[in-house]
């Protein structure tokens, strides 16, 4: 009887690849998860599809300076591999040429198939179906990678965008209803803001082990703090703590899932 070879499913090159819709979302809402995995010496990847560039016109900072941001926060959390795909922030209305909100859906998730395929990613790390915060282009975000998580790992679906790439885990990043009472609380946001109840949660990650970290990257959009936006009322250390100090995910199995239907650990 002739031998035959097993096949070989090639080595991940990351264990984790966090999808992301602007500069700032990625050490944000995955800032802590992010270091403490350089930390562990588990290569991390980063892909951002647009460069927080408003699509009607306006811009929140000078050309490219969000982009530098972006870079110097990357490097700050030790961040292995990133990539920035060719879009424009949708702004809150979701509209304008060039958008993410604007581009056809499959285009999307044919560019993030191929990030898939090239990075190899463990787990990939998006938002919630609300987008976490409810901003439309994290929404557009969260189903295209769902989307795309699926297609990669499909051999016939967009051969020319790499070898078929199974990955194991989606975490999906949200926000605890507690969490969102206290922000409403003491002002910070509107109290019907999406949110998570705390016991639907899979994972709440205490990172303020890194803490300093995350805090750090967030400070390299400088622009985002000029502006006064959101971000800027963790310049308190205790909100900060509050609000930085936990990342809350929830699972879903990927189509390279260990078939024990067990949850990984993240
Ligand atoms: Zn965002």
């Amino acid at each position: 009887m002739e031998k035959t070879e097993p096949v070989r499913r090639p080595e991940p090159r990351h264990a984790v690849l966090a999808v992301h819709a602007h500069p700032d979302d990625e050490s944000l809402w995955t800032g802590g998860l992010l270091a403490r995995s350089a930390d562990a010496g588990r290569p991390t990847a980063v892909v951002t599809c647009t460069d927080g560039e408003l699509a009607d016109g306006g811009s929140f900072a000078a050309p490219g300076v969000r982009t530098k941001e972006w870079g110097e926060a990357l490097r700050v959390l030790g961040v292995t591999s990133s990539a920035m795909l060719p879009y424009r922030d949708s702004g809150r209305h979701g509209q304008g040429a060039g958008s993410l909100c604007a581009a056809p859906f499959d285009v999307v998730v044919a560019d993030l198939v191929e990030q898939i395929r090239v990075l190899r990613p463990t787990a990939v790390v998006t938002y919630d179906a609300a987008g976490a915060s409810g901003h439309l282009d994290h929404i557009r975000v969260h189903r295209a990678t769902l989307a795309a998580v699926e297609a990669a790992a499909v051999p016939f679906l967009l051969p020319s965008h790499g070898p078929a790439w199974a990955v194991e885990s989606l975490w999906l990043v949200t926000a605890p209803s507690s969490l969102v009472g206290h922000a409403a609380a003491v002002g910070l946001q509107p109290a019907d803001v999406p949110s998570t109840p705390d016991d639907r949660i899979t994972v709440s990650l205490d990172v303020r082990p890194w803490l300093a970290t995350k805090w750090a990257a967030l400070r390299c959009h400088a622009s985002e703090f000029e502006r006064g936006a959101s971000v800027s009322a963790f310049t308190d250390p205790t909100l900060r703590e509050l609000g930085l100090g936990t990342e809350s995910f929830l699972h879903r199995p990927g189509p390279g899932a260990p078939a024990d239907g067990g949850v990984p650990a993240l």
